[in-house]
């Protein structure tokens, strides 16, 4: 950590990238500083390879900009950038030696050398780097990633884990002022990846250049991170550094993605007090009175006592051992609470929990309304969100009423309402999901899911990127292709103020 420069290597702006109509990253904002460690983390495919593609000058970013060192590279190409990247797969040459594939780039290197003449002139000359050199540079490599004496090794005969090595070895022995990491453990077995997280980082305090890297694993990002980038969706979710991630994730999906979460839906009932679990908490976090909330507790931080002293009253429906703790589940009402204790419980034994101020943690509630742009199709239908779906259309015009099909007003005038635009309210709790893709009035993927305790929330994106937020107490997977339906009652309408 004591690498760390204060100055930024790099700065990124505004940045956006689309494959055709998909956008894969989105406003993306960053500074990196000299010598920091950074982790991009974040579900397959959030962009995390696209926003490292950008920086290393594989892909062109549409919109924004790449600053390195004060100077926009945005548009430079890879090779003139002083960066390298070391991928998943080792890209090493099977047919070449250890030395010959560390050397490789160096052979091909030019560099301005300093002479002075015989008349004391300095002359500049590009010359290829000497054997001598090449040998030297690629013996330091070789001791920075703890392959001594491995020059003459064919690949074949090397584990996984030392060709990862051997990669690492060819990226740094261009000495980078950057090191890209695109999960360059993810082909390792536990046990290598574990070992080799700490080796990289002993290697990046060696080295003390920039290390930006790339995981969806959330303990090698803790492990190993001087700052993590939490990614969801193609933006970013939070910036900090490991503990603030873990101890004051600024959302539920961060909460959910870092570390194992208790997370329910919360009300603010007074100063610094939260009820959520049909109970109310003393907290740290003061939201305003009345105020929607998620609340996040961390499973360590649920403690178990009797009934008379606990908070919370629960049956105990599961417990696993874990080695160094046990996961216990506790079935309050219709709550689950999950418990990380060194104690042990027993199957249907009554308990009591207590959760201190200092565990529990507050954030604002994500939407809880669905809002939307619509039309009005028909008399008795709104088109939103990708799709069509029944609605009462009555309270947009009061005085009027509906006569064989048509609106009419109170003279009996007919009152033409197709292409009419509303705003449509849809609350959370109102949709609901079907396999039947005809069920509904529209279709979409569901993109994520988090546990609230007594139901699911999930969010489903239709084909033009509308999200539909809702609960449902089942579990489906992410991904699933869904129909939504929507009870008509629960559509409000109101009118679009017309555009000037
Ligand atoms: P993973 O951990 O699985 O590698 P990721 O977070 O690195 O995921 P990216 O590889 O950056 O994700 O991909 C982000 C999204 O962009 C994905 O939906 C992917 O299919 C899409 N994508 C990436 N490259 C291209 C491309 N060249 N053309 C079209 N879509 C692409």
């Amino acid at each position: 950590m004591s690498n760390i420069g204060s100055e930024n290597i790099i700065e990124i702006k505004g940045i956006k990238k689309c494959f055709d109509d998909f956008v894969a990253v989105e406003d993306f904002n960053l500074e990196v500083k000299k010598g920091e460690f950074v982790t991009f983390l974040g579900p397959s495919g959030c962009g995390k390879t696209t926003m490292l593609r950008m920086i290393a000058g594989f892909e062109l970013p549409t919109e924004g900009h790449i600053l390195l060192n004060g100077k926009d590279i945005s548009i430079l190409p890879p090779n003139k950038r002083p960066i390298n990247t070391v991928f998943q797969r080792y890209a090493l040459f099977p047919h070449l030696n250890v030395f010959e594939n560390i050397a490789f780039g160096l052979k091909m290197k030019i560099v301005e050398v300093t002479y002075k003449n015989k008349s004391g002139d300095t002359i500049v000359r590009k010359e290829k780097l000497s054997r001598k050199e090449i040998r030297e540079k690629v013996k330091r490599a070789l001791e920075i990633v703890d392959l001594e004496g491995f020059e003459k090794r064919d690949i074949s005969t090397l584990s996984g884990g030392q060709q990862q090595r051997i990669a690492i070895a060819r990226a740094i022995v261009n000495e980078p002022e950057i090191l890209l990491l695109d999960e360059p453990l993810g082909a390792l077995d536990l046990k290598m990846r574990k070992e080799m997280q700490l080796e990289l980082k002993s290697m990046h305090e060696k080295l003390g250049i920039t290390f930006i890297y790339v995981t969806h694993d959330q303990e090698e990002a803790l492990t190993m991170s001087d700052k993590v980038v939490v990614m969801s969706d193609g933006m970013i979710q939070q910036v900090g550094t490991p503990e603030e991630i873990y101890n004051e994730p600024s959302n539920v999906f961060v909460a959910d993605f870092i570390g194992e979460s208790n997370i329910f839906d919360g009300k603010m009932y007074g100063n610094k007090t939260v009820h959520f679990c049909g109970t109310e908490f003393k907290c740290m976090d003061d939201l305003p009175v009345g105020s929607d909330v998620d609340v996040v507790v961390r499973p360590e931080d649920v403690e178990m006592t009797t009934v008379e002293n606990g908070q919370i009253k629960g049956t105990v429906t599961s417990v696993i051992f874990k080695g160094m703790h046990y996961d216990i589940a506790v079935q309050s009402g219709d709550n689950e609470i999950l418990v990380k204790s060194t104690k042990s419980a027993v199957i249907g034994e009554s308990i009591g929990l207590n959760i201190q101020p200092e565990g529990i943690h507050v954030i604002h509630s994500e939407t809880n309304v669905n809002v939307y742009d619509g039309i009005i199709t028909a008399v008795d239908k709104v088109s939103f969100a990708d799709g069509e779906f029944d609605c009462n259309i009555t309270n947009l015009f009061p005085s009027a009423k509906i006569e064989n099909n048509h609106l009419v007003d109170q003279d009996g005038n007919k009152i033409n309402v197709s292409g009419t635009k509303v705003t449509v309210k849809v609350p959370v709790t109102a949709p609901s999901m079907s396999d039947d893709i005809d069920a509904g009035g529209t279709n979409g993927h569901i993109i994520s899911l988090i546990y609230k305790g007594d139901h699911y929330r999930y969010i489903v994106r239709t084909k033009s990127g509308e999200d539909v937020h809702l609960h449902d107490q089942s579990l489906w997977n992410e991904n699933d292709y869904v129909s939504i339906i929507i009870p008509k009652d629960s559509i409000e309408l109101s009118l679009k103020e017309e555009e000037v």
